[in-house]
């Protein structure tokens, strides 16, 4: 699976953040570097690297983070937007021109994957563009170049406008873009050659036909499983054919991340598709913040993190941060949490989205349903104003008395005020950010 080394090591990092509680920039430094052999190891570009690096750690030691309630998920937030920005922040859709057609160039090395890549983006575009693609075939060099590109057009039923490979690639294409106009296609694919490395020849050709054929855009399809070198590659041909924009191939292999996360940093230029397997179907648009968080293996942890920040009142966490330390932590507290936790969606809910907790030995166990919140809260409304913010006074007459009162057996209302006396204690590890004694705190 793609970036799988990447993202356990991240993740790494992150769980040690997560289980420390209080961070110190000393923690944040030590976080930082795990971080960099990461991403090194990955095969980032190490310009890159640096200054991602360098980011992070200067917005994890700056405003507030480190003192904030949960300074280990603000960390990872800060990771997953650098790591966004890192790949352009926002997709970057395919240039259209405003008279037909729009002519799309594929460049590429040999094996990159440009032919199955043009058929896979004809495909896109009559599925999505309602298109009539024309594709022309301009790669005379490589046996079968042009064979193959027949056969991926009729899967993706598009002509192709094709001279066999005596003609030069430059009277093809000018003679397909005739033929286009004639058959008033929408868009041109032109397919051309590509070369085993870089070669002057092989560039000057690309540089004629782009001088023909003037396309919207200039695709380049890199092979993800190349790494930082496709960036380099993308590097090269930018500079010699100003590319408007990569397509990232074979995402689906065991790729380690170097090109989805050096392509953009280096070359300037956006990937605006991923390949994600063989079939004539499988190309995505690129959407950088999904990259980040499939990166990070935890899109489910920044939905969780967004609705603790709209749904968790933040005074009235703030609040309860100071009770905690002046261990005034009562009943009423108790009952605020878990009108916070439901709000929330439930614990299970927020387990689920908590990367490892699934796992967690005896988590299925965690009974925490609206039928529970609501026995436990009829407890405490059967409780006295004092004995909710004094519960030391719950001697075994009263708690007789509140478990008369709320219809519960005394056996639950002692499990409960012990479960309560072990929130209190969780509470606090979960205010510095460590989830991993949540399950305690319900009395598991
Ligand atoms: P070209 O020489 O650049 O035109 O490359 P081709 O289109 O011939 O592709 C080379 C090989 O890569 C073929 O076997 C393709 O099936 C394969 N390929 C292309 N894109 C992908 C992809 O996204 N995932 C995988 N797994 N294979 C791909």
């Amino acid at each position: 699976m793609a970036f799988e080394g990447l993202t356990e090591r991240l993740q790494n990092a992150m769980s040690k953040l997560r289980r420390k509680g209080k961070i110190s920039e000393s923690d944040v430094k030590d976080a930082m570097r795990e971080i960099r052999l990461a991403l090194l190891e990955a095969d980032v570009n190490f310009g890159v690297v640096k200054d991602f690096v360098k980011t992070v750690r200067e917005r994890a030691v700056g405003t507030e983070v480190l003192d904030s309630l949960s300074p280990a998920q603000q960390i990872v937030k800060i990771v997953d937007e650098e790591l966004t920005k890192v790949m352009g922040d926002e997709a970057v859709p395919l240039n259209k021109s405003a008279h037909i057609p729009t002519i799309i160039m594929m460049v590429g090395l040999q094996g990159a994957g440009k032919t199955t890549t043009a058929a896979k983006l004809a495909g896109y575009l009559k599925k999505n563009d309602n298109a009539r693609p024309l594709f022309i075939a301009a790669d005379i060099y490589r046996p079968a170049a042009i064979d193959q590109l027949q056969t991926v057009a009729r899967q993706v039923d598009a002509p192709v406008f094709e001279m066999g490979t005596d003609t030069d690639p430059r009277e093809i294409v000018r003679q397909g873009l005739a033929k286009a106009a004639e058959d008033k296609n929408d868009y041109v694919i032109i397919d051309t050659a590509g070369r085993l490395q870089i070669d002057e020849k092989l560039m000057q050709e690309l540089q004629d036909i782009k001088e023909i054929a003037k396309p919207d855009e200039i695709l380049l399809t890199v092979d993800a499983m190349t790494g930082q070198n496709a960036a380099n590659v993308a590097k090269s041909f930018d500079e010699q054919l100003t590319i408007t924009g990569v397509v990232l191939t074979k995402l689906d292999g065991d790729t380690r991340g170097g090109a989805a996360l050096s392509i953009r940093a280096v070359t300037g230029k956006p990937i605006k598709f991923t390949g994600q397997g063989e079939k004539l179907t499988d190309l995505d648009v690129f959407h950088p913040d999904r990259m980040a968080n499939r990166i990070l293996g935890m899109g489910d942890m920044l939905t969780l993190i967004e609705k603790a920040q709209t749904d968790y009142d933040e005074k009235k966490a703030t609040a309860l941060a100071e009770k905690m330390q002046e261990n005034t932590f009562d009943f009423n507290d108790f009952i605020d949490q878990l009108d916070q936790v439901q709000n929330m969606g439930g614990v299970q809910d927020i387990m689920k989205m908590i990367p490892g907790m699934s796992k967690m030995p005896g988590i299925e166990n965690v009974q925490m349903g609206p039928k529970e919140m609501g026995h436990m809260k009829a407890v405490v409304y059967s409780m006295t104003p004092a004995e909710r913010t004094n519960p030391d006074i719950l001697n075994p007459s009263r708690r007789r008395r509140i478990a008369a009162g709320s219809g519960r057996s005394i056996q639950e209302v002692n499990r409960m005020i012990k479960q309560f006396n072990e929130s209190k204690k969780m509470m606090s590890k979960m205010s510095n950010g460590n989830f991993s004694g949540m399950d305690q705190m319900f009395g598991k």
